[in-house]
Order: C-alpha cells, then sequence, then structure tokens
C-alpha cells in the first residue's frame, strides 16, 4: 500500500511535528483534546520533501487521491460543498513546518471562491459586502502568493478606487465598489499572468499547496534558517494544513485575533493579545491596521473575553507551555485557529519559568531546561538610564523591551550594508513585513509605525532580544524619500535615534544606557541551576571590583588572575618598564620591590572580596616586550627629539631593550614559565606578593589559601624549582611574621606537550586549569587572529570546520587531549582537581563537554557566569537524561 501523507485533524498524531509540521501536529492534538478547531486535513512534510526532489510541475496522482478522498470527508463533516453553489466549501492553505518560522511563508485564505460558489456565499451569509470582500481578499492573496503577481500591482488598483470613492480604509466600501474591486483585481491577474485567474476550486487548491511547497526552497525561509540554525534534524520540508474558513469579517459580533496565554515581552500571567472586530486574520498580524488590546475586549464582547480566557487557560494546562495562539469569532463562536510554544525574549521566559514552576504547571528542571543559557545575555544588555533627560519625540508600543541607539536605515538591504561597514543601525518602516526579516537581523533595533505587538517583526526582534517600538503612528515614515517626518522633526537616512522597547518612546541622538539589574526570578532561577549543577563556576577576575561582580553573579571562585594586566595601570607600566631596561641586578630588584608591594595590595583586596571561596592567581604569562613601546613609535621619537634633551637617552635606551627582546614568534618565545625560570627574580617577587597578601588576610582573621598557577608549562621539570620557591618563601614568611601561611599549587595546561605528559605533572601539581585559549592556537598551529581574520569564515563556509574552535570548543581535537590529560593526571592524583579557563569556559556547548569529562570547574568572564551557571546545570540534566 502506498504511504499515507494526508491525515485528518482527527487522525494526525498531535506528538508527530517532524511530520505534521508544528502547526498541523497542534491542530490535530486541539482537535482530538476537545477545543473548537475549524475542521481539516494535514498534507505531511514527507509529501512536500518527495515533491521538491522530484522537482515534479504537478502534484503526484496518488497525492492528489488522497486529498480528493480528505476533501470528500471534510464536505461530510461540514455540510458544504467544495464549489457549490448554495453553501460553497472555503479553505485557508496554511504552511508550517516542525520549527515554528513566523510569517516565513505563505498563507492562502477565502480559496474556493469563483463566480458560482460567491452566489452561493452571498446567499447563506446574506451579507454581499462581506462575500465580496472575502473573494476580494482570495483573489489578491492567491494571485501574490501563487501566481507571484507583484502586491503593488493590486495595491494600485485598490489605492485608486479608494481615493475615487473618497474611502480611507477598506471597510468604508460600498458593495458595489468591493465588487468592483475584485473583478479589477482578476484582470490584474490576467494581465500580469498571461492567463485567466483559475476558477475551478480544485485547480486553485493544486496550485497553492505546490506554492507552500515551493516556499520552503524561498528566500525568505532559507534566511530564516541560516540565521536561527534550524537544521534539517530540527525541521525538513513543509506540511500544508487545509482548514475550512471561519470569517472574522461577518460583522461586528465577528472578530479576529492573536494572543499569548503570558505577556511575551515580560512574562506577566495576564491576557495578552490584539483583535480587531470585522476583520480577518492577516489584518492583526501583518499590521497593516492597529488592533486592540485584549483587555478592551473584556468590555467590547463580554462573551467571547470568557471564551477566550477558558482558551488560554486549557491551552496553557494542555501544553505546560506559554502559547501563542490566533482566533476567529464567528457570528459570535470562538474557533482557535492554531497555537504554538510562545515566542517570547528571555526576561519573559525567566518569569514564566520561574512562575510556572510555582504553578506546579511545569518541574523546577522544566523551568531550566525552558531556557536557552546563552539568551541570558538578552538579561545582561543594556537598559535606558532612568535619570537621562532626553525628550521623547514619538511613542508607540513597547514591542519588544531593551533600549539602543543606531543610525536609522529605511531599507532591509541597506541596514545589511551599512552593518556590513561596522555601523549600528535602526531599521524604520512604515509597517512591518516578513520580507524584511534580514534587515531586523543587521539592525540594533526597530521602529515601526504600523503595526501592533504581536506583528512579525515585534514577534522576532523578541526572539532575538532586540528592542522594538511599533505601531508609533505619529511618525510618517516616506521611503523613497528616505525621511520619517514626527511633528517638526524631520529624521533622514544616517541621523541617530534611541529607542526604547520597554516603553515605546523614541528620542533624538543618542542616549545613556545602564546596564540591566538581576531580577528575583533570575536570581531564583540560578539557585535552582546550582543545585542541579554538578560543575561548578569561577570567573575569571583581575580586579577588587571585578572580584565584587563575579561574587554578585554568583561565582564560585576566581578561577584565573592575570597577574600581567595589573602592571598596566598608568602608575605601574612605567615602574614595570624600569624593571625591564635596568642595568643592574640592584636597580632591578629596586623595582621589583615597588611592584611587589602594590601586587600584594591587590591580592589582599581580591582574597577578602571572595574569602571563603578560593582564587586562583596564575604568574606573570607574556612576554617581557608587551610591556614596552613599539619600535617605530620609539624612532619616531627619537627623530623629533633635539639631541640635547635628555628624553633621547631614555628613548635610546628603550630601543635597545626593544630590539634586545624582540621576538620572531613572541606568542611562542620567552614567556610564562620560561621566563620564570630564566628570570627567577621576577616569579619570586609574584610569589612573595601573593604569600604575603595571604599572611596579611591571616592576620585580620581571613584564612586564605591561594592557589598558585604557572603558565604556559610542557615539562614537570619546569614547576618544580617553582614549587621550591613558593616553600621557601612561605617558610621565610612563617618564621619573620610568626604565622601559618599555605597555600596550593598548580598548572595551566595550555601546551600539546602538557596534555601528553599530564601523569608526570600531576606529581607535583595539586590542579591543572585548561588554557583552552593557548591551547586550540597549539592543537591547530593556527594563530587566532590571522586565523579569524583571514581564513576561518571560509573554512565555515565549506564546511571544512563547522564552528569558530576559538569559541566552541573543538571536541574532536583538543578536546580529546584534554580527556586524555584527565584520565592520566587522576591517575597519578585522583583528587586532582581541574577547571578551564580559557573563553570556552563560558560558552554552552563547551560546558556540557567539560561536564562530560569531569572537570571541577569552569571560569569565565563575569558577566557569562549567569549564562555558565545555567548551562552547567543542562549539562547536569541532559547527560541524566541520556544515561
Ligand atoms: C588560555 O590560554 O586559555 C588562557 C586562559 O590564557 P590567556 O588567554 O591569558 O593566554
Ligand atoms: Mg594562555
Amino acid at each position: 500500500m502506498a504511504k499515507k501523507h494526508v491525515f485528518s485533524f482527527y487522525e494526525g498524531d498531535g506528538k508527530n511535528k517532524m511530520l505534521l509540521g508544528g502547526k498541523g501536529a497542534n491542530l490535530c492534538e486541539m482537535t482530538q483534546i476537545g477545543l473548537n478547531i475549524p475542521s481539516g486535513f494535514v498534507i505531511s512534510t514527507e509529501a512536500c520533501l518527495k515533491y521538491l526532489a522530484n522537482q515534479n510541475a504537478e502534484l503526484p496522482i496518488s497525492l492528489k487521491k488522497e486529498i480528493a478522498l480528505q476533501l470528500e470527508e471534510l464536505e461530510k463533516q461540514t455540510g458544504k460543498t467544495f464549489g457549490g453553489a448554495e453553501n460553497p466549501l472555503l479553505v485557508s492553505v496554511r504552511s508550517g513546518s516542525a520549527m515554528s518560522m513566523p510569517g516565513m511563508m505563505d498563507t492562502i485564505l477565502n480559496l474556493g471562491l469563483n463566480e458560482t460558489t460567491i452566489i452561493g456565499l452571498i446567499k447563506r451569509t446574506e451579507n454581499p459586502r462581506f462575500a465580496w470582500d472575502a473573494y476580494r481578499r482570495f483573489v489578491q492573496l492567491f494571485g501574490k502568493v501563487a501566481l507571484c503577481v507583484p502586491d503593488e500591482k493590486f495595491d494600485e488598483v485598490f489605492n485608486e478606487i479608494k481615493t475615487r470613492v473618497g474611502a480611507t480604509e477598506d471597510i468604508d466600501l460600498t458593495v458595489e465598489e468591493m465588487k468592483e474591486t475584485t473583478l479589477r483585481f482578476l484582470k490584474v491577474v490576467q494581465e500580469n499572468t498571461g492567463k485567466p485567474f483559475p476558477s475551478d476550486p480544485r485547480e486553485q487548491l493544486e496550485i497553492a499547496i505546490l506554492a507552500v511547497f515551493r516556499s520552503w526552497d524561498g528566500k525568505r525561509a532559507h534566511d530564516y534558517r541560516r540565521e536561527f540554525h534550524i537544521t534539517k534534524a530540527m525541521a525538513n520540508g513543509t506540511a500544508v494544513n487545509i482548514v475550512t474558513m471561519v470569517f472574522g469579517n461577518m460583522g461586528d459580533d465577528s472578530a479576529t485575533g492573536v494572543g499569548f496565554t503570558r505577556d511575551p515581552g515580560t512574562g506577566t500571567n495576564e491576557m495578552y493579545g490584539e483583535y480587531l472586530i470585522n476583520a480577518q486574520g492577516e489584518d492583526v498580524v501583518a499590521g497593516i491596521r492597529t488592533p486592540k488590546s485584549v483587555k478592551e475586549m473584556a468590555k467590547e464582547m463580554p462573551e467571547i473575553y470568557r471564551q477566550l480566557v477558558e482558551l488560554r487557560n486549557k491551552l496553557e494546562s494542555h501544553y505546560h507551555e506559554v502559547q501563542d495562539y490566533e482566533y476567529t469569532v464567528e457570528k459570535g463562536v470562538l474557533y482557535c485557529l492554531q497555537t504554538r510554544n510562545g515566542k517570547m525574549n528571555t526576561v519573559a521566559q525567566v518569569r514564566t519559568s520561574v512562575e510556572m514552576a510555582k504553578e506546579g504547571l511545569i518541574t523546577r528542571k522544566q523551568a531550566i531546561l525552558r531556557i536557552n543559557p546563552e539568551g541570558l545575555t538578552q538579561l545582561l544588555s543594556p537598559q535606558l538610564d532612568k535619570n537621562q533627560t532626553g525628550e521623547a519625540i514619538a511613542t508607540g508600543l513597547s514591542a519588544s523591551p531593551g533600549a539602543s541607539s543606531g543610525q536609522i536605515v529605511f531599507d532591509a538591504d541597506e541596514a545589511e550594508r551599512w552593518r556590513d561597514l561596522g555601523k549600528k543601525v535602526i531599521l524604520v518602516r512604515e509597517e512591518t513585513k516578513p520580507e524584511d526579516i534580514h534587515g531586523f537581523f543587521a539592525s540594533v533595533g526597530i521602529l515601526t509605525a504600523r503595526g501592533g505587538k504581536t506583528s512579525h517583526a515585534a514577534v522576532t526582534a523578541r526572539e532575538k532580544g532586540k528592542p522594538c517600538v511599533s505601531g508609533a503612528g505619529d511618525i510618517h515614515v516616506d521611503v523613497r524619500a528616505k525621511t520619517a517626518t514626527v511633528g517638526k522633526y524631520v529624521l533622514r537616512e544616517g541621523d541617530t535615534i534611541t529607542i526604547d522597547g520597554g516603553t515605546g518612546k523614541v528620542y533624538l541622538g543618542e542616549l545613556p544606557v545602564i546596564p540591566p539589574e538581576f531580577s528575583d526570578e533570575l536570581k531564583t532561577l540560578l539557585s535552582w541551576a546550582d543545585t542541579f549543577a554538578t560543575l561548578k563556576v569561577r570567573a575569571n577576575a583581575d580586579t577588587p571590583e571585578s572580584a565584587k561582580k563575579a561574587r554578585e553573579y554568583g561565582a564560585t571562585g576566581i578561577g584565573l588572575v592575570r597577574t600581567e594586566r595589573m602592571f598596566n595601570d598608568t602608575d605601574r607600566l612605567p615602574i614595570m618598564v624600569d624593571m625591564i631596561v635596568s642595568d643592574t641586578a640592584k636597580e632591578r630588584m629596586h623595582s621589583l620591590r615597588k611592584l611587589s608591594a602594590m601586587q600584594r595590595e591587590d591580592f589582599r583586596k581580591i582574597f577578602l572580596t571572595m574569602a571563603p571561596l578560593p582564587v586562583t592567581v596564575r604568574l606573570l604569562d607574556p612576554p617581557l616586550h608587551e610591556f614596552l613601546p613599539g619600535e617605530l613609535d620609539l624612532l619616531d621619537k627619537i627623530r623629533e627629539c633635539d639631541e640635547e634633551t635628555p628624553e633621547i637617552e631614555k628613548y635610546r635606551k628603550l630601543l635597545s631593550a626593544v630590539r634586545m627582546l624582540r621576538e620572531t614568534n613572541p606568542m611562542l618565545g620567552h614567556r610564562g614559565v620560561r621566563l620564570g625560570l630564566t628570570n627567577p627574580e621576577i616569579y619570586k617577587m609574584q610569589l612573595r606578593a601573593i604569600l604575603e597578601a595571604a599572611a596579611d588576610c591571616e592576620e585580620e582573621g581571613t584564612t586564605i589559601i591561594p592557589e598558585i598557577m604557572i603558565p604556559q608549562v610542557i615539562s614537570a621539570q619546569e614547576i618544580r624549582p617553582m614549587l621550591v620557591f613558593a616553600k621557601e618563601i612561605a617558610k621565610e614568611i612563617e618564621v619573620r611574621r610568626n604565622i601559618t601561611v599555605r597555600f596550593s599549587f598548580g598548572t595551566m595546561m595550555e601546551t600539546v606537550r602538557a596534555c601528553l605528559r599530564a601523569d608526570k605533572l600531576a606529581e607535583t601539581a595539586e590542579f591543572f586549569s585548561f588554557g583552552t585559549n593557548d591551547l586550540t592556537q597549539a592543537t591547530f598551529s593556527f594563530s587566532r587572529e590571522d586565523a579569524e581574520n583571514k581564513f576561518l569564515p571560509f573554512y565555515n563556509e565549506h564546511e571544512i570546520l563547522l564552528d569558530n574552535p576559538f569559541e566552541i570548543l573543538d571536541v574532536n581535537g583538543v578536546g580529546k587531549l584534554m580527556r586524555m590529560a584527565i584520565e592520566d593526571g587522576r591517575k597519578t592524583r585522583p583528587e586532582l582537581k581541574v577547571g578551564i579557563c580559557g573563553e570556552h569556559g563560558g560558552e554552552p556547548r563547551s560546558i556540557a563537554f567539560c561536564h562530560s569529562i569531569g572537570l571541577t570547574y569552569v571560569s569565565c568572564s563575569p558577566l557569562r557566569i549567569p549564562i555558565a551557571r545555567l548551562a552547567a546545570a543542562h549539562a547536569a540534566l541532559n547527560s541524566k537524561k541520556t544515561k
């Protein structure tokens, strides 16, 4: 028997989204749990893929037969006839793949209308105006989507008629004028396609199905899938949903609307959405008419509002997830047309997670797993400073929160071009259209004059965490002239504005922004995450201030203090330089003592800020010439100097030091422990600063056991003398100050040889910390800067490498070395602590890998700590699932 490709809503498996698409599966599920859904059927994604693969011009015969049978069934269920003159069956044809791609593919409404069925529709509804309006919409949508007639061709005719009769809204047109519009639209199609508009409903249906199939391969859909990393494993092909039409434009007891079960911008648990009385679905989502808030419905249509609240409650309690739903009210009866998991910004995701878990709708584990850790970056994005005094020039709807400033552009392609030139742009449009999607991705914010909070732009902006103000009706956008006029102001392309998507306000110029504060819900969620995570999360922090930030964000210690950064302050760099260019050992010791005192105070403050949490301090890592000025700069300075000036000697001395320290390949040169061994006085100075600081804390009543870490190690022979130095200095301090000084001793793992010699290193080292920035360079033999600037994009494009290994840990290469090093190291020292302090320590996929190979902690920049805490919990929960 041939494989089944078409399923009625009563028979489709509501869980099989890959086969039926998200929309189709949900329509089946909702039908089967007894919600009021218009009857219909789904053509599977498999049918779509088969069609695209074979590049057929027509639908296969077997598929046509299945569709015919389902149509018969639909006629029975509805008591209507497809193509009938008495009580005609009209349907919508909607796309829907496994992953929802709002507005990315096309929908056709009112299919089945022709010169015969229009008469039936008029008779049945006794509403000729409505019937002609439905026909007009059908001809336009079908013409645009299925026959590729440009939308403007219809707009021109429509505007001409509206202007002639003095109508401002569609609703102002009389029956005759609607009829005239429809007939003119039919002509537009004939003129543009060279063929009459197809009048047989079965032919219309076939053409529409083919158009939906093909839309899977359209530019919009491709762009969307690329941007959101939707792979074939996540969604492959689109299903086609054929649904009996219900009408929201049958008078004032009819309406159409969209809603979210909770506010997708803030997460607040309340009715949220928009509706239009006497209108059809696309009017709300396409942003053509600015709709009313659902809260008004409570007064305007109280009985429908009651039913809507009931629907919303049923949807959430069934799906255990915030839903984004569409509905139509036809003559006082509420129908749900679709539902899907609501796309929300992270603020809303976090709040709804915590609240739904507290309401018992989901478990804490589900609350955590619902949130993409990387999404938390949105919560760390700037907000408008509350004390700013900018005057708002316009106000629209708060469609997606967050504040951003940028230069105005009026066109999506232009937005991409400007972004590529390194500019920050805000895309300003009259109304939002799905075709603009690539422009949203390129912009730092979106501003529209028309359209509601549930328009495609608003939905997509929220998902991307981009600020968006929509429906700012006072702004008049003239795309051709590239101007936006608001009151006395005329804004031109390139002018800077600031938008605040949290309040809907638009300001001239760039306004100050501040970092957002952690919400109570985020704190709660992360505290739940910590109970599931086994990996600890530490911070890379070099100053008492960043240590404080790290603690605020929930770090369980510092995994890396890069001590060289402490030498870069303006009051310290000259001392460092003096130390490097000193002529005698005495001079050098003098400078080192000064530096040691400064570092000691820094360490003391960091230790006290973090106590009782651990702090890992790494000894000097870069080569010395990094602290000196560049050779060319010095030559310029010498050239500019008068022979007599005393400065010239200083520059000459510096120049000779620069030339002496110059290396062919500095990153592989005289740095890290190599420098510590050949110039032991530098490391000794640092060891003394760390241990004296620990002793200072002890005297103040706080016991600190600093973790001392050696960089760039390749052999146990390198670290043994360092441990001896540390022990000697500690002993000397203990005797002199009559105080106990303890420390722990470990090594960075950032060379390939260190990984290969891990068993030996673990004899001396009590802990390892993978420096995956250097380890990645070393494993690939790539220099990071050259790779990222020159050939990595090519490698990614041609799938030689799938990711940037400097951002996402290369599990197959670098990861293999890490796994081996941990195993070998723990053979020697079973209790060996192992962390990671390269950039990968804050990246969710890399964190999952670190969890899987048994690391003790990850360490990352303070701002990424919330992301890492959540990712560590995900790693633990997901690995339990797969076990
Ligand atoms: C590393 O190499 O991963 C590391 C943390 O050291 P740095 O980035 O300072 O070289
Ligand atoms: Mg390094």
